[in-house]
C-alpha cells in the first residue's frame, strides 16, 4: 500500500466515523422531537437542529438524500404518539410519567 493509499484510505475512514456519528446524533435528535411533540412540549430547538444535520449529512454524502431520507422520516413519523392512550413503549417521557404517577 503506497502512502498515497494509506492517505485515502484513512480519510475514508475519518469520513465513515463522521457520518455514523451525524447519523447518530441526528437518531436522538428525531426521537426527542417525537417525543416532545407527542407530549406537547416546545420543539423548535430540536427540529432547528435536525434540519441542520440532515442538511450536514445530504450535502457531504448526497446518496443519502435517496438511500435514507426516507426511511428516516418515516421512522421519526412512526415514534409519533397520543400519550393520553398509554404508554407508548420506548418513549423516555411515557416512561417518566409512568414512573412519577407510581
Ligand atoms: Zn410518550
Amino acid at each position: 500500500m503506497t502512502a498515497a493509499q494509506r492517505n485515502a484510505n484513512r480519510h475514508r475512514t475519518i469520513g465513515q466515523v463522521r457520518q455514523q456519528q451525524l447519523i447518530a446524533r441526528r437518531s436522538v435528535v428525531a426521537t426527542a422531537w417525537a417525543e416532545g411533540i407527542s407530549h406537547g412540549l416546545p420543539v423548535g430547538d430540536l427540529l432547528e437542529e435536525l434540519s441542520i444535520l440532515e442538511f450536514a449529512l445530504i450535502d457531504q454524502w448526497p446518496h443519502l438524500a435517496e438511500a435514507c431520507l426516507r426511511r428516516w422520516v418515516v421512522a421519526d413519523a412512526a415514534k409519533l404518539h397520543d400519550p393520553d392512550r398509554g404508554a407508548y413503549p420506548g418513549c423516555t417521557l411515557c416512561h417518566e410519567a409512568a414512573r412519577q404517577a407510581a
